[in-house]
């Protein structure tokens, strides 16, 4: 089976880190094509995946673009498709990754005679998209695609209630290795102390730094909790939330934590950071479409504890794999991280436990077999 894959991104976020797992069994018979350069090519090739950057021009349509940007931008992708359009003759079907990839692949499987497969990593709601985005996006799935992989039944459900077909969508949760979230002792004791961390309690937040993924609620929650208690923020501004970033570190000052919350920037030693921590938060303001980092400190046998919608709700059940709080409510997060730190015992089942239950339920070997499968049929029945 030999599939092109399409995404949009130059920068390895979420979606395209899940893109990584999926393709690499593919070996050769994968091309990934991407609409920008940056740090995601470079992955793909450090995992030994064909990649191509297919343009240089950037897409000027946001999630929140209205009708004109929409159109206006149709000229701007007509060369992009025919380039799509070129390698899709290679291969048997053309998987989209995000939504822009989707609009260009909807119109190169057309035009090449291949099957579309669209992955949803998205909560395709208002809260997300403006209106045009939404409509255009269901409209061509709902008449292009042979199948959406949704990555959790949150997703599922918002495709159906903004008009998604029923019969085209399959939910496949993110897969992962468990061997790679296990941490060598000596080297986490080294990291922590380099980091400035050895007799704090370490609360870590993983993720790009972008309103809606709520980092200002922790910081608002440890401004709540005793002195020992400190904040790693990893992750950085992938898409241009500049101004945030500036109102996190202002918040930072106005509350005295210059020596409780550090950020960390973009990092590519995960497992080693959640290694570091004693809990790992969760604090997405809106609903999180799946949340990998959830499972990855389940993964790492850290408490974690999330913001009750959408996909994390799926992944945590409170009290028993982890813990939920209100979104956007700073005091829960605060009694709970306070909670983790006083009882500590009882933190740790509720850590180990979600370890082994997560490596069973999102085995990365069993979800790409999954994944295969999904794909043969829509192969055979084209
Ligand atoms: N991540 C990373 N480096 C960072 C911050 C985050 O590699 O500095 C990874 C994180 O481990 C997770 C992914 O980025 O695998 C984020 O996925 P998630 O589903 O949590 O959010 P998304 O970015 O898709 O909204």
């Amino acid at each position: 089976m030999k599939i092109l894959f399409l995404d949009q991104s130059g920068k390895p976020g979420g979606a395209e880190l899940c893109l990584v797992d999926i393709a690499k069994p593919y070996g050769q018979n994968a091309l990934v094509g991407l609409f920008a350069n940056g740090d995601f090519r470079k992955l793909l090739e450090e995992n030994q995946i064909p990649v191509e950057v297919l343009t240089n021009q950037a897409i000027k349509v946001s999630k929140q673009s209205g009708l004109f940007q929409a159109l206006g931008s149709l000229g701007q992708i007509t060369p992009l498709i025919n380039q799509v359009f070129q390698r899709a003759q290679q291969y048997d079907l053309i998987y989209a990754n995000t939504q822009k990839a989707l609009v260009v692949g909807a119109i190169a499987s057309f035009l090449a005679r291949r099957p579309l497969v669209y992955h949803l990593h998205d909560i395709l709601s208002t809260e997300h998209f403006s209106n045009t985005n939404l409509r255009v996006a269901v409209n061509l799935i709902n008449r292009c695609a042979a199948l959406v992989i949704a990555n959790s039944q949150a997703s599922k459900t918002a495709f159906l209630q903004a008009g998604g077909k029923p019969d085209l969508v399959q939910v496949v949760y993110n897969g992962f290795a468990a061997k790679d979230y296990e941490a060598d002792e000596l080297k986490v004791r080294e990291l922590r102390k380099n980091l400035g961390l050895d007799d704090k309690f370490v609360v870590g937040h993983f993720s790009r730094l972008s309103p809606w993924k709520g980092q200002h609620i922790l910081i608002e929650a440890v401004s709540q909790c005793p002195s020992n208690v400190v904040v790693i923020l990893v992750g950085d501004a992938l898409f241009g939330e500049h101004e945030y970033v500036k109102d996190l570190h202002q918040k930072v000052t106005a509350l005295g934590l210059e020596n409780r919350v550090k950020f960390l920037g973009f990092r590519g030693d995960i497992p080693q950071l959640m290694a570091v921590c004693d809990v790992v938060a969760h604090t997405s303001t809106a609903p999180e479409p799946f949340g990998r980092v959830i499972v990855e400190a389940m993964l790492c046998g850290k408490p974690v504890v999330a913001a009750e919608a959408g996909g994390a709700m799926e992944l945590v059940e409170d009290g028993i794999n982890g813990f939920l709080v209100t979104p956007g409510k700073s005091q829960e997060l605060a009694t709970v991280i306070n909670n983790c730190w006083q009882e500590s015992a009882k933190t740790a089942k509720i850590a180990n436990y979600a370890r082994i239950s997560a490596s069973e339920r999102f085995d990365g070997k069993i979800i790409n077999q999954q994944i295969q499968e999904l794909l043969k049929s829509i192969i055979l029945n084209k």
